[in-house]
């Protein structure tokens, strides 16, 4: 379903012009306006989910798929050296479009950007509570 209220929901069934790279049934795919990298590309699916938990199963699934199909075909035709595959949920993750949307990030070698993390460094008890806490009952 669509949301009145939702800018992604109007870009990807078309009422919001947009530079399409790709479109099928489920799914548009077109050029972010505030790019990291030549060729930052968005996923978005034509119905709305608010994040991945929202998202069903089924375009979940096909969700990878079509990237990897972006990004082969990004790849034969940008030449980048690698590929970042970003999908941030929730405000403290990043997320500021609450439809959710996977980013194809082209990377080049010297691009300068940086997407990562700062490595922590957990004692053998803090790693044991969380694998615990996670397969628990
Ligand atoms: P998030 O931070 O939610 O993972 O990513 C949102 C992305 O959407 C950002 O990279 C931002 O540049 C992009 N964006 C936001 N509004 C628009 C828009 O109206 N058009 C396009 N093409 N990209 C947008
Ligand atoms: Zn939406």
């Amino acid at each position: 379903m669509k949301r009145d209220d939702c800018i992604f929901c109007k870009i990807a069934n078309g009422e919001i012009p947009s530079r399409t790279l790709y479109e099928d049934e489920t799914f548009r795919v077109i050029l972010d306006l505030g790019p990291a990298t030549k060729g930052h590309a968005l996923m978005i699916p034509k119905d709305h989910a608010d994040d991945l938990y929202d998202l069903p199963d089924q375009t979940a699934s096909a969700a990878l798929v079509l990237a990897k199909k972006m990004m082969l075909r990004m790849k034969d035709r940008l030449q980048c050296d690698g590929f970042n595959i970003v999908q941030n949920n929730g405000e403290s993750a990043g997320q500021t479009v609450r439809h959710f949307h996977i980013h194809l990030i082209p990377r080049y070698v010297g691009d300068g950007q940086q997407i990562g993390w700062k490595v922590t460094n957990p004692s053998d008890e803090e790693l044991n509570e969380i694998k615990d806490r996670i397969t628990g009952e």
